[in-house]
């Protein structure tokens, strides 16, 4: 994650030191971050002291952490709050016309069932009523 996005973050910490060099660094970033946020970013990762202090190569290396912050998930809900689940009928078992089985004639998948998962916003109510339609569509039209 990107924590200063569309900034140059070496730039602005060079800019911030020489402005004001006697400030807490966690000081200006709380200008920037949620003061908490920027709080716990001193406490634990990133080296907290009046900017006057850092060398160069620090603030380079505070920059590449700040752009580049890596985040990694530490579990998820479960299926409690789950939203779409992954896996289902194999879509290269279906045909991507009519949404009929290729193995059993008159046999139609539509929507969740199928092996076909979207992003949240929307795009699984797409693809449910979009295959749907497709499924109707060919039975009326007796396919
Ligand atoms: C909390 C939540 C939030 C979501 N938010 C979004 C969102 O914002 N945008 C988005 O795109 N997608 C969202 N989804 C995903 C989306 O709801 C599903 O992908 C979509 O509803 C799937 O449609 P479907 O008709 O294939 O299946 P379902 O909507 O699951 O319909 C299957 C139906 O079959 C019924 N059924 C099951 N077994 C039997 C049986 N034996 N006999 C008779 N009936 C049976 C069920 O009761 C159910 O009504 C969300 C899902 C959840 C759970």
């Amino acid at each position: 994650m990107d924590l200063l996005p569309g900034e140059d973050a070496c730039a602005w910490l060079r800019a911030q030191q020489l402005e004001r060099p006697a400030a807490e660094f966690k000081t200006v970033l709380a200008e920037r971050l949620p003061k908490r946020f920027a709080q716990r970013l001193c406490e634990h990762w990133l080296a907290n002291k009046p900017l006057r202090q850092y060398r160069e190569a620090e603030l380079r290396d505070i920059a590449v952490q700040l752009a580049d912050w890596p985040l990694i998930a530490s579990g998820t809900e479960g299926y409690r709050t789950a939203e779409v689940t992954l896996g289902g009928v194999d879509t290269d078992e279906i045909s991507s016309t009519t949404i009929q089985s290729k193995r059993v004639p008159g046999l139609y998948f539509i929507g969740e069932v199928l092996d076909v998962t979207g992003w949240l916003g929307g795009y699984n109510f797409q693809w449910a009523w979009a295959s749907a339609a497709a499924c109707a569509r060919a039975l009326e039209s007796g396919h």
